[in-house]
C-alpha cells in the first residue's frame, strides 16, 4: 500500500512528486508513457508567464506567480536553462489601448512587478523588428523562457533521488474506492494507495469523474507551432504576444533557451486527446497572425512544425484539490497555460495538502539539489582537452547539428530515470533538435542506446511503444 500515487509524469506529476520527496512517504508515479515529459509539457511555448493573464483572485493568477517567482532559484537548485528575457504584449492601434490598459491593470491585480505601458517609438527601440505599426506595449520584465524538457526531466530526476518510485508504460486503467483508499487497475497489474493524485493532463477528467459525482470536462485545445533554426534565434529578444482573445494568449514570437526562434500557437478545440498533428491551415495561421506583430519573420528557417494539447477545463481554472465526494484524491486537472510556469506552485500546493492529510514529516537528507548533463560547450578549451583526455567519449561529436558528444548521450542513458529511446536522449542533450532534425545522428544515437541497454538495434524505438525505427533487413526483402 503506496501512501501516494501520482498518476502522470509531466510538469505537473513530477512537481508533486518532487515536492512531496521532501517527506517522509512511501509514493510512486504511474506513466502510461516510456518516460516523463511525453504529453503537454514536451510541446508548448516554453515562457515563464510574467502572471498579468489570468483572472484577480483565481487560483491561476497566484500560482502563476508564485511559479513565476520560484522558477529561477529552482533552476539553480536543478540545473536546467532559464533566462529572464522580459515580454511584450503589442497593441496596433489606439482602439485596442483599453485592452492593454485591462491586462495591465490584471497584473497589477495579480501582483506583478515591473510592468510597463511603452509607447510606439520605446517599444521600437527595444524591438527593432516589431512591425511598424505598433501603436504601444505592455512590457513585463519578469517574464522569462525555459526548457520545459530539462524542466520537466529535473524534476523527476530529483524526485528519485529523493526516493519517489517512477514506473514507465504503466498506464492507468480504472480507479476503485477500497477501505482507506483507491485501487488502481493498471496494464501492469493493480496498485493500492491511500492517496491518489490526478495530474494526468487532457486526461484528468476522466480519472476524476471515475471517483465523483461532481463531473469536469476537459476540451483538447490544440496549439501548433513552428520551429526556426537558430540562424533566426535573434530576430527578437523578448517574447513577443498579441492581445490575448477569449481562446487564450495568442500567436506569440519568441527565442527558445536554446538561441532557436519559435512562432505559434494556434487554439483549436478538438476532440482527439492525442490529436497533436500539425495542419497547413494551422501552421498557415501562426504565419499569417505571427507576421502582423514582427516583420520580416524568416520564415524559410523553419526546421520542424509540432503541436500540443492544452487540458482546457470549461471552468477555465486550475482544479487543485480534493473533491468534496471523493476523500483521498486530489485533482491537478485543468492544467493548462500558465501551467509550465506554476508547476513548482502547483508542485508546492499538492505536497502540501497531501503534508497536511497524511501528517507526514519532514526528511533530514533531503537532497536539494541536483546536476545536469554537462554541457562541453560551457568550458574552456583547457578543460574541455582535459576532459576528452579523461573520457575520450566526449571528443566524439554524435550530433553534428547540435554539437553534441557521445559524453553527452552516455550521461544521458546512465543517470537516474535514463533516456530509453531516441526521444528520451534527444529531449536530455537535443542530439536530434537541430537543423536536420537527426537526419544524421540517429544511426549512431541508436547504436550506443543498444550497447549501453544490451538490445538490437532493432528494439531500439523513437518513443517506446510500437516506434521501432528499425523494421527488417535489405536482404530479407530481397
Ligand atoms: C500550445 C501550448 C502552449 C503552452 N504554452 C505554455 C507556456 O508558454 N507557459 C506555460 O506556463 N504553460 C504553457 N502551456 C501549458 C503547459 O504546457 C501545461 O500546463 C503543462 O505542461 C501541463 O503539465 P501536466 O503535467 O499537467 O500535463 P502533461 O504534461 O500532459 O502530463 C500528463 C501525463 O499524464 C500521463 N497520463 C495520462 N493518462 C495516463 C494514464 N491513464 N496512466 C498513466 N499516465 C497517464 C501522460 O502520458 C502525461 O505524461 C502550454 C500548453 C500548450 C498546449
Amino acid at each position: 500500500m503506496y501512501d501516494v500515487i501520482i498518476i502522470g509524469g509531466g510538469v505537473s506529476g513530477a512537481a508533486s512528486a518532487r515536492e512531496l520527496s521532501r517527506y517522509k512517504v512511501r509514493a510512486c508515479v504511474l506513466e502510461k508513457e516510456e518516460d516523463v515529459c511525453c504529453g503537454t509539457s514536451k510541446a508548448n511555448s516554453a515562457i515563464a508567464h510574467a502572471g498579468y493573464d489570468a483572472e484577480p483572485g483565481s487560483l491561476m493568477a497566484k500560482l502563476n506567480v508564485r511559479g513565476n517567482e520560484m522558477m529561477e532559484q529552482l533552476s539553480k537548485d536543478l540545473d536546467f536553462p532559464f533566462q529572464r528575457i522580459g515580454s511584450l504584449v503589442i497593441c496596433l492601434s489606439e482602439e485596442e489601448m483599453p485592452g492593454l490598459q485591462k491586462l495591465y491593470d490584471k497584473g497589477i491585480a495579480n501582483g506583478v512587478k515591473g510592468l510597463k505601458i511603452l509607447n510606439r517609438e520605446e517599444v521600437l527601440e527595444m524591438e527593432p523588428n516589431i512591425t511598424d505599426n505598433v501603436y504601444a506595449a505592455l512590457y513585463a520584465p519578469t517574464a522569462g523562457i525555459v526548457c520545459p524538457f530539462n524542466l520537466n526531466i529535473a524534476l523527476a530526476e530529483n524526485a528519485y533521488t529523493n526516493g519517489i518510485e517512477f514506473r514507465f508504460n504503466t498506464e492507468v486503467q480504472n480507479i476503485r474506492k477500497i477501505d482507506g483508499g483507491y485501487e488502481l487497475c493498471t496494464n501492469q497489474g493493480t496498485f493500492r494507495t491511500k492517496y491518489v493524485v490526478n495530474a494526468a493532463g487532457v486526461y484528468a477528467d476522466k480519472f476524476h469523474n471515475m471517483v465523483s459525482e461532481k463531473k469536469i470536462h476537459i476540451t483538447p485545445r490544440r496549439g501548433d507551432y513552428c520551429l526556426l533554426d537558430k540562424s533566426a534565434g535573434t530576430h527578437v529578444s523578448r517574447t513577443i504576444f498579441s492581445l490575448p482573445t477569449k481562446y487564450g494568449k495568442g500567436v506569440l514570437v519568441t527565442p527558445t533557451v536554446h538561441g532557436n526562434l519559435l512562432v505559434g500557437p494556434t487554439a483549436i478545440d478538438i476532440e482527439n486527446k492525442e490529436g497533436t498533428n500539425t495542419t497547413r491551415e494551422g501552421l498557415d495561421e501562426v504565419i499569417t497572425k505571427a507576421g502582423q506583430n514582427v516583420k520580416n519573420l524568416p520564415m524559410r528557417q523553419v526546421i520542424t512544425s509540432f503541436a500540443g494539447l492544452r487540458a482546457h477545463e470549461d471552468g477555465t481554472e486550475f482544479i487543485i484539490g480534493e473533491p468534496e465526494d471523493a476523500r483521498g484524491f486530489i485533482d491537478c486537472a485543468g492544467i493548462e497555460s500558465p501551467g509550465l510556469t506554476s508547476c513548482p506552485a502547483i508542485g508546492e500546493m499538492v505536497a502540501g495538502i497531501l503534508q497536511e492529510k497524511l501528517g507526514l514529516e519532514k526528511k533530514d537528507n533531503f537532497i536539494a539539489t541536483r546536476k545536469g548533463i554537462l554541457d562541453p560547450d560551457t568550458l574552456t578549451r583547457e578543460e574541455r582537452a582535459e576532459l576528452i583526455q579523461r573520457e575520450p567519449a566526449y571528443g566524439n561529436i554524435i550530433c553534428r547539428c547540435e554539437m553534441i558528444t557521445e559524453g553527452e548521450i552516455l550521461d544521458a542513458i546512465r543517470r537516474p530515470l535514463g533516456a530509453r529511446s531516441l526521444d528520451g536522449v534527444k529531449r536530455r542533450t537535443r542530439a536530434g533538435m537541430g537543423r536536420c532534425q537527426s537526419g544524421f545522428c540517429s544511426p549512431r544515437t541508436m547504436e550506443i542506446l543498444a550497447r549501453e541497454l544490451h538490445v538490437s538495434m532493432a528494439d531500439i524505438t523513437k518513443s517506446g511503444g510500437k516506434s521501432r525505427l528499425v523494421v527488417g533487413t535489405n536482404k530479407d526483402t530481397l
